[in-house]
């Protein structure tokens, strides 16, 4: 580890790294982060975990595909001692060793979420302590639009812009999509070693600026292209009788490559940030039964939403997602529309392992002052 907050993260390790550290995964959310954060930390830190009650608040608890495979990745890429890990199981133990950069190829065997396996490794690989000029890269096999989780799109099109304003560079390929059921999808994903610069400052994203694009984007996978217009049709008709103006919007169809079918919509909005650009992005996937104009409508709620009921800049899944690579990096500020309890989880748990503070301070009803103090 390279910067200010990976060394307080090793000073914090050197004194307890023989100790394991206990997880009860019922904690706030009781959901699949805990485990997925957990095992970052822990290979970060080199602090070995014991989980249990895991996805206690989930009507089927347990380690399930996704899950699984997030262990056995980390033990792959930390040479990790694992024990008690299987389909279903309710706890385990992890004790990693040093991190490997390398090149990694996992599949998950389902149409689990590939972006949710990757978060899990992403921060470990930044941080493996190998030469600084060979990257890393990971290729994972299962699903890359799955709801309740970021898409391919959203680590694209605001987390990894997200990540390089923190000096960490991930490059992410969707290679082939995948829907559920049937998953079949691969996204490939090119990690540089983080260097952190001496002269960084922490992160400010707190005031939000003119906004300067929204981009419409929506894809099909083996059906009918015209879902896709219409949807964007739909979107862009709502946001301009809301008032925005027409020379900001921009609109994409696309086809998607892979196999199975589905449909997937979202919208990138950009605000000016001090100096640079703030992206956050909304996404939909296609139901049965629920028509394109609605899926347009949908869409268009959301941005709505982010645009005239808040000032805050980060909306609900970035602000969870912004977490840990804040923690890493030397910390920051930014503001939230709302905070979840995912977010609160997520906060928790980084705090068992790394000696840094994370605070909320209510602005008003519709933006929090979200502060991480390495
Ligand atoms: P479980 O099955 O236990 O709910 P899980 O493994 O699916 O667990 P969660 O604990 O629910 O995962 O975490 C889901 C993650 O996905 C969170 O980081 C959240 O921010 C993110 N997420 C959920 N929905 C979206 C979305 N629409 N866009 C971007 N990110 C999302």
């Amino acid at each position: 580890m390279s910067n200010q907050s990976a060394n307080n993260a090793s000073a914090h390790t050197a004194s307890t790294k023989s100790v394991t550290l206990k997880i009860d995964g019922s904690t706030g959310e009781g959901g699949g982060q805990i485990i997925r954060t957990a095992l970052s930390l822990s290979m970060l830190t080199g602090i070995p975990i014991e989980m249990f009650n895991i996805r206690a608040g989930r009507a089927k608890p347990g380690l399930m595909r996704q899950h699984l495979m997030c262990v056995q990745a980390s033990q792959q890429i930390s040479n990790a001692s694992v024990s008690g890990a299987t389909l279903g199981s309710t706890s385990f133990r992890f004790a990693p060793n040093a991190i490997k950069s390398g090149d990694y190829h996992f599949d998950i065997g389902s149409a689990g979420s590939t972006s949710l396996v990757l978060q899990t490794l992403l921060p470990a690989l930044l941080f493996a302590n190998t030469d600084p000029n060979i990257n890393s890269t990971v290729s994972i096999k299962g699903g890359t639009h799955n709801p309740l989780a970021p898409t391919t799109d959203f680590l694209q099109q605001a987390f990894v812009p997200a990540l390089a304003k923190l000096g960490m560079h991930v490059d992410i390929e969707c290679v082939q999509a995948g829907f559920a059921p049937i998953g079949g999808g691969v996204i490939k994903a090119t990690i540089t070693p983080f260097m952190r610069r001496a002269d960084s400052k922490p992160l400010t994203l707190t005031k939000r600026g003119a906004l300067t694009n929204i981009t419409l984007v929506a894809s099909v996978l083996n059906l009918e292209y015209d879902i896709g217009k219409r949807e964007l049709a739909s979107a862009k008709s709502v946001l301009l009788e809301s008032g925005v103006d027409d020379s900001l919007i921009t609109t994409k169809a696309n086809k998607l490559d892979g196999i199975g079918e589905g449909n997937t919509c979202y919208a990138q909005v950009t605000h000016e940030c001090g100096d640079h650009l703030h992206h956050e992005i909304f996404t939909l996937l296609g139901e049965k039964r629920t028509s394109a104009e609605k899926m347009g409508n949908r869409l268009a709620g959301l941005v709505k939403r982010y645009l005239f009921k808040t000032d805050a800049l980060a909306d609900e899944y970035l602000t969870d997602q912004l977490l840990l690579p804040l923690a890493l990096s030397g910390g920051g500020q930014f503001t939230a529309r709302v905070i979840s309890e995912h977010t609160k989880t997520q906060s928790w748990l980084i705090e068992q392992f790394l000696p840094v503070k994370i605070a909320f301070d209510t602005i008003n009803d519709s933006q929090t002052l979200v502060q991480i103090v390495c």
